[in-house]
């Protein structure tokens, strides 16, 4: 008998097979059971049962395991990552006031990086292949730089969302140094560019200048939207009458929206990034599901910001799913009635874990599923010692609602195995924890102890009391 395959088996231009899987190929092929999946090179070389693979193909026994696409998050506030947790207890106004006034005054470039190589690396960890980075603390190119640099070091794939929440989108897309760094920037399959900013409630749309650039400039936007009270149908509403509304866009939460907006973003070829675990704790509105897919709007799925909630992703998946459901429930009590079927299933939320997510990021013909020819970002979930991994009778649902992280086995990313056997491959923690230490070590510092501690516990009234006019007595 061969001698089990190791992580040191995985080395440059060996082609491997993932052997007995249950794969969810998300396309036609559907799920195949006791599939198998070739990888040669950076592609997905062959899907199906039983294959005939060159010789020197590393076997990965993939039995008693779900083989999925890769993840892809399409709204991830990368940089923030290095005050993880932080904010865990703030509403939407203290995440303003802490980023525009108190961190926003103090941050350098290699905090940006430090925040980003944690996030990126704790992406590919645990399955996400692909992340958009709404990156939107970019003030100078050098921030941006530092940002890319992060990339560089991790090997998943990103796209950067180049953003600057300080300036103004119309001022900053016209700054010259801005658009030297956008000159030279070399865009490849592994990291992709795209703008980032909103558009506010204004009676002149100043914004249309930064939507014309990245149109000429061939670059995609992704915008917060429908944020209750900040982001509303009034900037759809100029957004459409100055026709920058494309397939190009993606409308990050659209939670709060009227039916005109959902019609105009459905009219124009939209995607919408849901972020469900923000948009119930942040006070945006109801998570979005529900209501797009009555537009047909396709959604991608988003993790936002880990200084306030997770970036587990299947937390995420989770949470969509419940919120989905519940909404209908709720729909129907509202009229006197029960939800019979629902009609949400598992499979909708894989197709936007990975489908959904491609499509947001205009990389449907390279990623998002387990199809001959496309990049082979890959997700191995098999844990044979978990008691939630035995029996997988149901592999969408089992992903959604039985599998967690610590079942990701094995990571690949554009052909190469980033993790195995439940251990990174050579992509150790050091660099980015002492990264992050000094950057909250210095923000801290800036801040002083007492707006250091009272940013992280906001003040809380107490609670008013109902008179109850029953009494309890012995
Ligand atoms: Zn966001």
């Amino acid at each position: 008998m061969a001698n089990p395959t190791q992580a040191s088996d995985f080395t440059p231009g060996r082609s491997v097979v993932f052997r007995n899987a249950t794969v969810i190929t998300v396309d036609k092929a559907g799920v195949i059971p006791d599939g198998d999946v070739l990888v040669t090179g950076d592609t997905i070389a062959a899907v199906g049962t039983k294959l005939k693979v060159p010789d020197g193909t590393v076997e990965v026994d993939a039995s008693g395991g779900i083989l999925t696409p890769g993840f892809v998050d399409t709204h991830r506030h990368m940089w923030q990552t290095a005050l993880r947790g932080y904010g865990g207890d703030w509403a939407l106004s203290q995440y303003f006031v802490f980023y525009y006034l108190q961190h926003g005054e103090v941050f350098r470039p290699e905090d940006i990086y430090a925040g980003n190589l944690l996030s990126a690396l704790e992406s590919v960890d645990t399955g996400v292949t692909t992340t958009l980075d709404w990156s939107h603390a970019l003030r100078t190119p050098e921030y941006a730089d530092a940002a890319v640099k992060a990339f560089e070091e991790i090997p998943g794939r990103f796209v950067l969302g180049y953003g600057n929440y300080l300036g103004a989108p119309w001022e900053w897309t016209a700054d010259k140094d801005f658009q030297a760094w956008v000159k030279n920037f070399a865009t490849s399959d592994m990291l992709g560019l795209e703008i980032a900013f909103d558009v506010p409630d204004s009676e002149d749309f100043p914004e249309k200048a930064a939507f014309e650039y990245a149109r000429d400039n061939g670059l995609r936007v992704t915008t917060h939207a429908g944020v209750w009270g900040a982001t509303t149908d009034v900037g759809i509403g100029h957004m459409f009458d100055a026709g920058v509304m494309t397939d190009q866009i993606t409308y990050v939460h659209s939670a709060s929206l009227s039916p005109e907006s959902y019609q105009k973003i459905a009219a124009t070829g939209g995607t919408v990034s849901v972020a469900t675990e923000s948009e119930q704790s942040a006070g945006q509105g109801y998570p979005s599901t529900w209501e797009i897919r009555k537009y047909g709007i396709p959604a991608s799925l988003s993790m936002d910001t880990s200084v306030w909630w997770s970036a587990d992703y299947f937390s995420a998946m989770r949470a969509t799913l419940s919120s989905d459901r519940s909404r209908d429930h709720l729909e129907a009590h509202r009229n006197g009635e029960t939800v019979a079927v629902n009609r949400m299933r598992a499979e909708d939320v894989i197709w936007m874990a990975t489908m959904g997510g491609a499509k947001s990021l205009g990389m449907e013909d390279k990623i998002g599923s387990i199809t001959t020819g496309k990049k082979a970002d890959l997700l191995l979930l098999k844990n044979d010692q978990s008691p939630a991994m035995t029996p997988i009778l149901n592999p969408n649902v089992h992903v959604v609602y039985q599998a967690n992280t610590a079942d990701v086995h094995s990571v690949m990313v554009n052909g190469r195995m980033l993790k195995f056997d439940g251990k990174r491959i050579g992509l150790d923690i050091g660099p980015a924890r002492d990264a992050v230490a000094a950057s909250v070590e210095f923000v801290r510092s800036k801040l002083g102890e007492q707006a250091w501690e009272e940013g992280m516990h906001p003040p809380l009234e107490p609670d008013e009391e109902i008179e109850n006019p029953y009494k309890y007595a012995d």
